[in-house]
């Protein structure tokens, strides 16, 4: 399923796998004067290039090497002839056929290797000039695009909400909070977000999310210096682990959460 929203001048295509017409996860991706930012799942890969055959695509970009950002690199590369760029420290990973766990290829599917040539500081369309901001945290290579003159924010999933109760293992919330910081720095007025949110109150949202990712970390130190494990950890801040947990075979869940805290 794939849904198309206008904001000024862009297009944002948020789509997602249904399954009994309701979408498992959306993921959003944006074409702004001709450049895409990601290129969404596998599973949605066809009908996002059937919507771009009727736009104006020059280049695609990925944020980073998640296969829910990257899952239509290689058919768009194909069929629309485009250009794609990511982080150098993507590359190779992109280029490998990924292990992916049952509920990623049940959600997104497994994305077809593709091989991106790689970003350099900033990527320029007809009209502007988007800086890429390195942003590590929710994975080591991820990036951001902004784009100084409008204020506009593209994320990918460096934000996800204000406030976050799950992560995956690989998730490190000392580099993701240096990542919000510097984000918040630039003081931007929108953020676009690999989730399909269009957040307006940006500066002030990014100032909320880094107090409550700093008070979790000061609980987390608190309890560890009393000796409790990440689980017990879970009880007491959350009340209960994330249902997300089981679905997701251990991947999301609000203990990795804690532990991301303790990298
Ligand atoms: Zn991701």
């Amino acid at each position: 399923m794939i849904e198309r929203y206008m904001y000024q001048d862009i297009i944002q295509f948020k789509m997602g796998r249904a399954v009994n017409n309701q979408v498992l996860y959306w993921a959003a991706v944006y074409l702004v004067d001709g450049l895409l930012i990601d290129t969404g799942p596998a599973h949605t890969a066809h009908e996002l290039l059937e919507e771009l055959r009727r736009e104006k695509v020059e280049k695609a970009v990925n944020t980073h090497y998640h296969e829910d950002h990257i899952g239509g690199n290689a058919l768009l590369q194909r069929e629309l002839g485009i250009e794609i760029f990511a982080p150098v420290k993507s590359i190779e990973r992109i280029a490998a056929k990924p292990a992916l766990y049952p509920y990623q290829e049940l959600v997104w599917g497994c994305p077809e290797p593709s091989r991106p040539n790689p970003l350099g500081k900033e990527v320029r369309t007809g009209k502007y000039r988007f800086e890429v901001i390195e942003t590590p945290g929710h994975s080591d290579d991820h990036v951001v695009f902004w784009l100084p003159e409008k204020g506009w924010l593209f994320t990918g999933d460096l934000f996800v909400s204000e406030t976050p109760k799950t992560a995956r293992p690989e998730d490190n919330q000392g580099e993701i909070i240096k990542s919000l910081q510097k984000v918040y720095h630039l003081r931007p007025q929108v953020l676009f977000t690999g989730l399909g949110n269009i957040v307006e109150e940006a500066t002030g949202t990014l100032a909320r999310t880094i107090l409550y990712l700093e008070r979790i970390r000061d609980q987390v130190n608190r309890f560890k210096a009393q000796g409790l494990t990440p689980a017990q950890m879970v009880r007491e801040i959350f009340g209960r682990e994330s249902t997300l947990k089981e679905f997701t075979q251990g991947q999301f869940s609000s203990e990795n959460f804690i532990r991301s805290f303790d990298r």
